[in-house]
């Protein structure tokens, strides 16, 4: 689905992304493991255009419809075109192969980052209807069936001040679902959560693996790992030290600094 190659990002002088090189596959898993600051959160956001990395490449499938509009997202299936657009981003970057980066993914975030004002169909509906021209009615539809999976049909014209974190992150979910990405980004989706609301929300991402959805999910929680992920990458200083399957990786890690890392959290 992406590949990335020598991916690159400094703020000011802090140089947070030193090369990193990563590959996701469809259908696949990737865990992103690492100490903190170790630019886990900005490898997520500049897999989905949110930074501009300074340098490095990511290739993507292009999609043929608009703004991934009718791309119409089947879990496990590919998408419908098999263009590849290679964006190099020491050289400029056009808007059109930001927006074939930004349409592939969707992002849950840590802080759920709903829309306070809106509620909580409203903030499912707003980037299909917004962003992706989608017409109300079917985007409406879709939403309420979304809603319906995660148990939240009834908190439907709540607002989010108005939900526990875990209905909150339920409402994240269910809205990057919404835009039919063909990758799914997690960045630290629990951390936030009250310990007896992790296990609702684990739970539900592990359903959406187990149907076949791409994901990369940023996560402290290497139990979960294990079990959801096919793959991880454990990120220290700005670089992947040691990417491999999952189990094989958390039993037996290849680098001194995984070991290290992996030793002091098991
Ligand atoms: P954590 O596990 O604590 O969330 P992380 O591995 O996700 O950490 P990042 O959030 O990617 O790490 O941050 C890596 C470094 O980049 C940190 O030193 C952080 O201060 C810096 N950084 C991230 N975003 C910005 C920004 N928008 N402006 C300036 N510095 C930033």
């Amino acid at each position: 689905l992406l590949r990335v190659r020598g991916l690159q990002k400094s703020f000011g002088s802090n140089r947070v992304l030193e090369s990193v090189d990563l590959t996701v596959g469809r259908g696949r898993v990737l865990a992103l493991i690492g100490p903190s600051g170790s630019g886990k959160t900005t490898i997520l956001r500049c897999l989905n255009g949110l930074e501009l990395p300074d340098g490095g490449t990511i290739e993507v499938a292009a999609s043929t419809t608009v703004r991934g509009a009718s791309v119409g997202h089947t879990p496990g299936r590919g998408p419908n075109s098999a263009v590849l657009v290679t964006i190099d981003f020491a050289a400029k970057t056009t808007a059109k192969q930001l927006a074939a980066l930004r349409d592939r993914s969707a992002m849950v975030f840590q802080h759920y980052n709903l829309f306070p004002h809106k509620t909580v169909l409203q903030n499912v509906i707003e980037g299909p209807v917004v962003v992706q021209h989608r017409p109300v009615a079917e985007v409406t539809a879709e939403a309420l069936a979304l809603l319906e999976r995660v148990g939240l049909t009834d908190k439907r014209d709540s607002y989010p001040f108005e939900l526990s974190g875990g209905q909150q992150q339920r409402v994240g979910i269910v809205r990057a679902l919404a835009l039919r990405p063909q990758l799914l980004l997690f960045d630290e989706p629990t951390s936030a959560l009250d310990p007896e609301l992790v296990g609702d929300v684990l739970r539900l991402i592990k359903e959406l693996a187990d149907e076949g959805w791409s994901m990369v999910i940023v996560t402290h929680e290497l139990e979960f790992a294990r079990e959801v992920a096919h793959e991880i990458a454990f990120v220290d200083g700005g670089t992947i030290v040691e990417h491999g399957e999952s189990k094989q990786l958390l039993r037996n890690p290849q680098q001194e600094r995984t070991r290290q890392f992996l030793h002091r959290l098991l």
